[in-house]
């Protein structure tokens, strides 16, 4: 069995974003947003979506359950007030409860959270409540900046963020630290905005006592954990200089980093430095960088090719394709026990 802790629905069938342009419209045109309803989509265009992409790739490459969440760059927390968010993450969340639905060996359900800048986090608990116990999602994704790229939200270990922890503990869900598109041109979103923010999570867990605070919160952090692993001897250093216990103990009993890199010496450096417990099989497509390598001949994001090429024991490699994520998502447990039923 082979999870991929991340995958986004970034082919949803046009109405999907044709409802989330109007909305915006809407925001400065009240004439627009009293015509707003639900977009029809019929389960064969959610089909035709899938086929052509994430369920080709899977098969192609090999692997057998994704997790599976709404488009990342499009959750646009910035966008207009708390209601704005709500009703697109509901719509977001509900398209993938559908997927999940008409492919249930094949997709497991994360949701978008409804945040909002300078809203509550609180205001989040109920949507990750319903989609967990409603619609039988496994996690979350959080993001630590819904500004888009200004970072005026309080960091991930301020007071705020706790009622929405506490939720998370209560569920035994995690979240996947993941910021949505960027509106400040200096971040570019997938190149710059989310490999800081993977970064900047990284360092505010280790300045803090919040998993003492929480001992079984649980976060990932994508795309082979932002600049951590490569400069693992800076956060090591900076836990010491900053009095906090060895990182070991203190962030990694907690934090969990994909395998989102795309290229063969990247992940040969995480899997060196980055203890193997802590390493879920993840491989973001189809997302962030959709070509192929000139180089190889191979999908960029076709991260199960590396994992196979490393020379990490057979053990190994299962715990990183399957083990952990089992570890990590204690959900998706049951999820394959109905699958072998
Ligand atoms: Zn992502």
């Amino acid at each position: 069995m082979i999870i991929d802790c991340h995958g986004h629905y970034t082919t949803a069938p046009a109405p999907h974003d044709e409802f989330r342009q109007k909305q915006i419209k809407g925001l400065d045109d009240p004439k627009v947003m009293a015509t707003l309803v639900r977009p029809e989509i019929s389960d064969d265009q959610i089909r035709e979506s899938l086929e052509g992409a994430q369920l080709k790739l899977q098969r192609a490459r090999g692997t057998d359950l994704t997790i599976f969440s709404p488009r990342a760059s499009a959750m646009a927390h910035h966008i207009g007030n708390e209601e704005t968010s709500l009703t697109w993450s509901r719509l977001c969340n509900d398209l993938i409860y559908r997927v999940c639905q008409l492919y249930p060996e094949n997709f497991v359900g994360v949701c978008q959270l409804p945040q909002s800048p300078g809203v509550p986090p609180q205001h989040s608990a109920a949507e990750l409540e319903r989609c967990v116990r409603e619609l039988g999602f496994i996690g979350c994704n959080l993001n630590p900046d819904p500004s888009g790229g200004h970072w005026t939200a309080p960091p991930l270990y301020d007071k705020s963020w706790y009622p929405l922890y506490e939720k998370m503990v209560e569920l035994d869900v995690p979240a996947m630290v993941h910021v949505s598109g960027s509106c400040n041109p200096c971040f570019h979103a997938t190149g710059a905005h989310y490999i800081n923010a993977d970064t900047t999570a990284f360092m505010q867990f280790i300045e803090a006592d919040l998993f003492k605070d929480f001992p079984t919160l649980r976060f990932i952090i994508p795309h082979g954990g932002g600049a951590v692993p490569y400069h693992w001897g800076r956060y090591r250093g900076l836990a010491e200089m900053l009095k906090r216990p060895p990182l070991i103990e203190h962030v990694m009993k907690n934090v969990f980093f994909d395998t989102c890199v795309y290229h063969q010496p990247g992940i040969d450096l995480l899997l060196k430095v980055i203890p193997i417990e802590n390493i879920l099989f993840g491989s973001e497509m189809v997302g962030a960088v959709r070509g192929i390598d000139p180089e190889t001949g191979h999908y960029f994001d076709d991260t199960k090719r590396y994992i196979d090429g490393s020379s990490l024991s057979a053990a190994d490699k299962t715990r990183i394709f399957e083990g952990n994520a089992r570890r990590v998502y204690p959900r998706i447990a049951a999820k394959l026990d109905t699958l072998k039923g």
